[in-house]
């Protein structure tokens, strides 16, 4: 696929994540591996109204050459490429109810969410949390680079989701997918629920390997 097609899928996503309220303000960032280097969305910019022509291009050793200025969480990005060879976008983003379950008191840092549907297991599987970390602080990219190697997706406590894919549509699927879970699971909060069966899941594993 051409880069100039990349970039207009990339500010397509980026505008239909925003006109959901998948994103506000200027939050969120999305990026694509290419075969020298990335694109990713500029600093400052709403994923509502990316322009195409001005998403950064960055080289194969992650120098910035091309656009406007990368988003400033371009560290979280590629830390995650940097462990996970066969990720090819990743997806970035403060979603309402990703961020909620991750402000919670009592969840499991190992594994934030119950296995509540197939597709969840299927696009997600199993959910770390990433301690908190201020803005800027490169803790945060050590931290997630550590997770990485074993998660294609974790939750950044107090922060939001960063998900990788086999393809960009892999990823912003993979986190929407993320984003239901989380609504559901606070939607069942006072109920008992029945997630799936270490059977059910092993079952699932096998028929849908997921290969980030
Ligand atoms: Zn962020």
């Amino acid at each position: 696929m051409s880069e100039t097609t990349l970039r207009d899928r990339i500010a397509r996503l980026a505008g239909s994540l925003f006109d959901r309220g998948l994103t506000f303000g200027s939050t969120g960032n999305i990026s694509v591996r290419l075969e020298d280097g990335w694109l990713m969305t500029p600093t400052g910019s709403s994923m509502g109204n990316i322009d195409p022509a001005r998403i950064s291009r960055l080289d194969g050793k992650g120098n910035h050459i091309g656009g406007n200025e990368p988003t400033k969480e371009a560290f979280l990005h590629m830390a995650m490429y940097d462990r996970r060879p066969k990720a090819k976008a990743i997806v970035h983003l403060h979603s309402t109810y990703s961020v909620a379950v991750s402000c919670l008191h009592d969840i499991d840092p190992a594994n934030v969410l119950p296995p509540l549907t197939a597709y969840y297991v299927m696009r997600i599987g199993t959910l770390p949390l990433i301690p908190y970390f201020a803005p800027g602080d490169m803790g945060l990219a050590d931290a997630v680079g550590k997770m990485a190697s074993e998660h294609h997706a974790v939750l950044l406590a107090s922060h939001g989701p960063v998900v990788a894919g086999k393809s960009l549509e892999d990823a912003v699927y993979a986190t929407e997918e993320l984003e239901e879970t989380a609504k559901l699971f606070l939607a069942l909060q006072t109920l008992r629920t029945r997630p799936l069966t270490e059977t059910q899941i092993a079952d699932l594993n096998r028929r849908y390997p997921k290969d980030i």
